[in-house]
């Protein structure tokens, strides 16, 4: 999709200031998927557009991790014309519940928002191998793994950078610019 990063700066899905990421880290930038998918149209066109950048075997069906990956892992679906299921955590393990069931050996592919350290997609596909379902691969919208690589085929519409950096070494910090919990009202 070209001038992805500009439609999600445009969208506040991509910002640019002093942040103070959940993780504890500072960063310059922050990402927030949701911002660009509640607009539907946008969503459709980013579904479409993970569709068509898969490149693998042709999936059984996808499946997305709760709550970040479930509105641009069912527009996936949709322009792939396939059934969407979601997985979520119960009891901190990350499970396929609500009926959702994938017989031995069908072919998934996992769709997500954001590829941050890859942990949600990795406990999404080791719940799919519970079922024996066979993980084809990942797509996402926006990859800021950096240098880290998921152990699997996948594919992102964009890859962002993000620098983050402890308090104590941020540089932001040290011009005294306050640093913002993404998100929060202020
Ligand atoms: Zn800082």
């Amino acid at each position: 999709m070209r001038n992805l990063r500009e439609i999600l700066e445009k969208k506040k899905a991509l910002l640019t200031g002093h942040f103070l990421l959940s993780s504890g880290l500072h960063s310059p930038n922050y990402v927030q998927c949701a911002l660009a998918l509640s607009d539907t149209a946008l969503a459709r066109q980013l579904g479409r557009a993970l569709a068509e950048k898969w490149k693998g075997p042709k999936p059984d069906i996808i499946v997305s991790p709760a709550m970040g990956g479930i509105i641009i892992g069912h527009e996936t679906a949709a322009a792939m014309k396939l059934p969407f299921y979601f997985t979520e955590r119960e009891n901190g393990e990350m499970t396929l519940r609500r009926g959702f069931k994938i017989e031995k050996g069908r072919k998934v592919l996992i769709v997500e928002d954001v590829f941050t350290t890859g942990k949600s997609t990795l406990e999404t596909a080791r719940a799919l191998k519970k079922s024996k379902a066979k993980v084809i691969g990942a797509l996402s919208i926006v990859n800021r793994m950096g240098k880290r690589r998921l152990p699997l085929k996948n594919s992102s519409l964009i890859k962002i950078d993000i620098k983050t950096f402890s308090p104590e070494k941020c540089p932001l910090c040290k011009q005294g610019i306050p640093a913002v919990k993404p998100g929060s009202r202020k």
